[in-house]
């Protein structure tokens, strides 16, 4: 494992802190905080769509999900620090990413009415071939309101393989059943509870959806998911 990197997460070059000041200014006016988006879904909005806040998909179908706030575009800056992270295997990246969080939008999600934080699980399998789970690594170093309690082992994972890319939604959907189930030790402790979900990158959302029906099903009362990165509106959907 790294220890703390030298260098900006985004331009790479050599100082102290985890983001530059510069790279911070531009991933500041990039940010999603900045664009309208569907507040459900955290999709930017396309004019139509924007009186009601709410893009046609959710309408249409809705998610089992309440909000979403997402940090930035997945095509965005912070792109590399996440492969960083996930795929080099370099932890220290979550020190930056989290930083980031913490300067655009901690501020804003202060007021937010939530009890638990919980990151979406890998399951053992990939967490032994990882190591580490990203969307802990990055959340457990956010900061949040401290009436939060941030719980890395509620959400659990079964080791089913499905096909992520590809495929329609609906069957994205399908394949995605049973994956997620909630830790017998926590459902009592869930009940009628707001929380919060932490991922890394929010791409069709099948995954996110999956974890609040589940949440739900449970005896959960709302879902917000907070990600840090969000990819573009699908063009098959
Ligand atoms: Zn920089
Ligand atoms: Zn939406």
């Amino acid at each position: 494992m790294h220890a703390l990197p030298s260098a900006c997460i985004i331009c790479e070059r050599h100082q102290e802190t985890v983001l530059c000041a510069s790279c911070l200014h531009s991933l500041s006016i990039e940010s999603l905080i900045n664009y309208e988006c569907c507040y459900q879904c955290g999709i930017t909005l396309q004019t139509e769509e924007v009186h009601e806040q709410h893009c046609t998909q959710c309408k249409n179908s809705r998610p089992y999900f309440d909000l979403t706030y997402c940090l930035d575009r997945y095509e965005g800056v912070l792109q590399n620090a996440i492969h960083q992270l996930k795929y080099q295997k370099r932890l220290a990246y979550a020190y930056g990413l989290a930083s980031a969080w913490n300067s655009i939008l901690s501020k804003q999600l202060r007021s937010i009415c939530a009890t638990h934080l919980l990151p979406v699980p890998l399951s053992t399998q990939k967490l032994s071939t990882r190591g580490f789970n990203q969307s802990w690594e990055i959340a457990r170093r956010i900061n949040c309101n401290s009436s939060i309690k941030k719980l890395p082992t509620a959400l659990k994972r079964h080791h089913h393989e499905f096909q992520q890319a590809g495929g329609n939604l609906s069957v994205r959907r399908l394949s995605i059943r049973d994956v997620f189930y909630v830790d017998h030790n926590y459902i009592e402790l869930l009940q009628n509870k707001s929380v919060i979900v932490f991922d890394d990158v929010m791409t069709s959302g099948a995954t996110l959806n999956e974890i609040a029906r589940v949440l739900k099903d449970n005896g959960v009362s709302r879902v917000t998911n907070w990600v840090l990165l969000r990819t573009k509106r699908a063009s098959n959907v």
